[in-house]
C-alpha cells in the first residue's frame, strides 16, 4: 500500500507492510533467524541495509569454534569462554551457545557448507589461541565467504522469506511499551517503508564502522544498539571492543585487516621498531600464542611507549615462514597482498589496532529476547555473550546460534501472543527523528553534517582504543560536547534531496549516541583500561550501561 508522504517537506512515497516477524539484518544471525521463521510457517520479512546476505559475516576469515573434536566437549569449550570473558559474561548465554553450535555445524553441512576435512574424513579443526582444544571449523581463511554462499543460496531458494534489501531501518515503532514494528528507507525504490510486525529481531551486527580505522563493511554502524536502547532495552558493556591488527604500511595495504590469527598460526612474529620480539617480554610463556586482546594491548603499549615503526605500527613479520605454510594457513591474505604488489614472504607488514568486533550489546535472554515486549536481538547486536573478551572464532559461532534461537522463539511468540496490528495507528516518523529532522532543516549554518560524523569517528579512534586513561576519556567527553554543541548543518541543495537527509537522520544520532554512551561507560569501569582480559576484568562489577546512563 502506498500512502502520501509525511516526511517533513520532502516528497517521498510511503509504503506499508504487515508481517509476523520483521528481521533487521542479513548476516549470519539475521539469516539463521529468517530460516527458522520460514520453517515455523509465520510471515517473515528480512530488511537489510546492504544486500540480502551482507555484513561482517561475508568477510569472516579463520573459522568459528565448535566442540567437534573427539577430545573435546561443549563443557570444555564453555570453560575456555568463561575463563577469558570475565565477569561481564552471562554464563547461561555461553552454556546454551556451546551446545547449540554443534548442531548448527551439522545443519550448515547439510545445506552444503564445505568445511575443510582431513584425509581420513574428519573435520580439520584449527587451533586458535586461548582454546584448550583444536576446534575452529573453517574454510581456510575465507570461512565467512563460504558460509555466506551457503546461506545466500538457501535464502534465495526460500520464497517464504520476503527479502527487502538496500533498506535501512531508522527506528522502531513502539506503542504502550511494546515494539510493534519499524520504519526505514528503501533506497532501491526511493521510498519510506513502515513495517508493522508482531515481533522484531535486531541483527544489525556491531558498530565498528563508527571507528575511523576498522575492517568492517560500511553498513555496520551500530544502528541496532541505538534502536534497541531508545525502545528501552538496557545496553551491556557497550564500550567493550575487540581490536584487531590492521595495516598502516605498506601504503598499498592501508586499512587492510590481514588476519593475525592466521599469521600467528603460520608462525609469524611481532616486532617493534628495534626488531625486538616484544611479546616474549610481556608474556614469556605464551608470547604470540597469548589471547588476541593481550597481543593487541601489548602492541598498543609498545606504540604508546614510542617503540612504533615510522608509520605508527608494529611489524607483523612472516618473512621466515615457509611458502607452503603460508599457502595452507592464509592463502587468501597472501593473494590479496600480492594482488596489491606486496609479497608477505618478503616484506613484513606494519599493523596497528583498529575496531574489529563489538563485545557488548542489547540485553537478551537465552532465546535472544530483550526485556521489551516484541523485541529480540541476536549476533553482534546482542550483549552479555562474550563478556569483556571474546576468544577467537566466537563471534560467528554465537551469531549463528543466537540468530537461530531468536528466530525460533520470535516465530513461536508471533503465533501465540498476537497484537491486532490493524488497530494500530502508526506514524511514519516517531517523535525522536521528527524533532531531529526539524532541527536540521531549520539550521542555516553550523558544521558540515558529514564532518560532524567523521569527527565522532576520529574521536573514537583516538580516545577509545585499547589503552584508556581517565584523563584522556575526560578530554574526549569535553571534545564530544564541543562537537555536539557545534550542531550539524546541511546545504540547501542536500536538504532538498530526500535520501541524504534520511541518511543523516539515521547515521548521525547513531554515531553520537554510541560515542557518548561508550565514553560514560568506559569512565565508570575501574580500571578504565580496555584490556578486556580476564586479569583486568576479574574484580569488575560489570556495571550496566543503562545504570551508567541513568547516573550520568
Ligand atoms: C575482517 C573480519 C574477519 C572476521 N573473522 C572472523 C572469524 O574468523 N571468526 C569469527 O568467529 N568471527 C569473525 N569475525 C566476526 C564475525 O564475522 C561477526 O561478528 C559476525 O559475522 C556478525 O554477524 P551478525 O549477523 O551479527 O552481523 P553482520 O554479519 O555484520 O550483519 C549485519 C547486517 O545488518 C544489516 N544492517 C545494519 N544496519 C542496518 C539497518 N539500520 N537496517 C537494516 N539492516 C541493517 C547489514 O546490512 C547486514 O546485513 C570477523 C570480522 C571481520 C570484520
Amino acid at each position: 500500500m502506498t500512502m502520501p508522504s509525511n516526511f517533513g517537506h520532502l516528497d517521498i512515497p510511503v509504503v506499508h507492510h504487515q508481517t509476523d516477524v520483521l528481521i533487521v539484518g542479513g548476516g549470519a544471525a539475521g539469516t539463521m533467524a529468517a530460516f527458522e521463521c520460514a520453517e515455523a510457517g509465520v510471515a517473515v520479512i528480512q530488511a537489510t541495509k546492504g544486500r540480502a546476505t551482507s555484513g561482517t559475516t561475508t568477510v569472516a576469515r579463520g573459522g568459528f569454534a565448535a566442540a567437534m573434536g573427539e577430545d573435546d566437549s561443549p563443557e570444555l569449550h564453555l570453560q575456555d569462554i568463561l575463563e577469558h570473558g570475565g565477569e561481564l559474561i552471562d554464563p547461561e548465554l555461553a552454556r546454551v551457545w556451546v551446545y547449540d553450535i554443534v548442531d548448527v555445524v551439522h545443519d550448515l553441512e547439510s545445506w552444503g557448507a564445505e568445511f575443510v576435512r582431513r584425509a581420513d574424513g574428519r573435520l580439520d579443526l584449527k587451533s586458535f589461541p586461548s582454546h584448550s582444544r583444536d576446534r575452529a571449523c573453517h574454510h581456510y581463511d575465507t570461512t565467512g565467504n563460504m558460509i555466506t554462499k551457503v546461506l545466500s543460496r538457501k535464502l534465495r531458494a526460500d520464497a517464504r522469506i520476503a527479502k527487502h534489501s538496500i533498506t535501512a531501518i531508522v527506528d522502531l515503532l513502539v506503542q504502550d511499551g511494546r515494539v510493534v514494528g519499524a520504519w526505514g528507507v528503501d533506497y532501491r525504490n526511493g521510498a519510506l517503508v513502515i513495517y508493522q510486525a508482531q515481533q522484531v529481531i535486531l541483527c544489525t551486527g556491531g558498530g565498528s564502522g563508527l571507528f575511523y580505522v576498522n575492517d568492517n563493511p560500511p553498513q555496520v554502524t551500530g544502528d541496532g544498539y541505538v534502536l534497541g536502547f531508545r525502545a528501552g532495552v538496557p545496553l551491556l558493556g557497550i564500550e567493550m571492543i575487540d581490536f584487531q591488527a590492521m595495516c598502516c604500511s605498506p601504503k598499498e595495504l592501508f586499512g587492510f585487516a590481514p588476519h593475525p590469527t592466521g599469521f600467528i598460526n603460520a608462525g609469524a612474529v611481532f616486532r617493534n621498531q628495534g626488531g625486538e620480539e616484544f611479546l616474549k617480554r610481556y608474556f614469556p610463556d605464551t608470547a604470540e600464542q597469548s589471547t588476541r586482546s593481550e597481543v593487541i594491548l601489548a602492541m598498543a603499549k609498545e606504540i604508546h611507549a614510542g617503540r612504533a615503526t615510522s608509520t605508527g605500527g608494529i611489524f607483523m613479520d612472516a618473512t621466515k615462514v615457509p611458502m607452503e605454510v603460508i599457502q595452507k594457513q592464509i592463502p587468501h591474505v597472501y593473494k590479496t597482498c600480492l594482488h596489491r604488489g606486496i609479497d608477505i614472504t618478503k616484506t613484513p607488514l606494519e599493523v596497528a589496532p583498529g575496531s574489529h568486533t563489538w563485545l557488548g550489546g542489547l540485553k537478551v535472554d537465552v532465546d535472544g529476547k530483550t526485556p521489551v515486549a516484541g523485541l529480540f536481538a541476536a549476533g553482534e547486536t546482542a550483549g552479555g555473550i562474550h563478556g569483556g573478551n571474546r576468544i577467537g572464532g566466537s563471534a560467528l559461532s554465537a551469531s549463528l546460534v543466537y540468530g537461530r534461537r531468536a528466530g525460533r522463539k520470535a516465530a513461536a511468540l508471533a503465533r501465540e501472543a498476537r497484537v491486532d496490528l490493524a488497530r494500530l495507528e502508526v506514524d511514519a516518523i516517531p517523535e525522536f527523528e521528527r524533532a531531529w529532522l526539524a532541527d536540521l532543516m531549520r539550521r542555516d549554518s553550523g558544521a558540515l553534517q558529514s564532518d560532524v560524523r567523521m569527527n565522532c569517528c576520529m574521536l573514537a579512534h583516538n580516545k577509545l582504543g585499547p589503552i584508556r586513561e581517565e584523563r584522556t576519556l575526560r578530554e574526549a567527553l569535553a571534545e564530544y560536547e564541543r562537537i555536539e554543541r557545534e550542531e550539524s548543518w546541511m546545504s540547501d541543495e542536500l536538504k532538498a534531496q530526500a535520501l541524504p537527509t534520511i541518511d543523516a537522520v539515521l547515521g548521525d544520532p547513531s554515531a553520537s549516541f554510541w560515542l557518548k554512551t561508550a565514553l560514560h561507560s568506559a569512565l565508570c569501569r575501574d580500571p578504565v583500561d580496555a584490556a578486556h582480559d580476564s586479569a583486568v576484568l576479574a574484580g569488575l562489577l560489570g556495571q550496566r550501561c543503562d545504570e551508567i546512563l541513568k547516573a550520568s
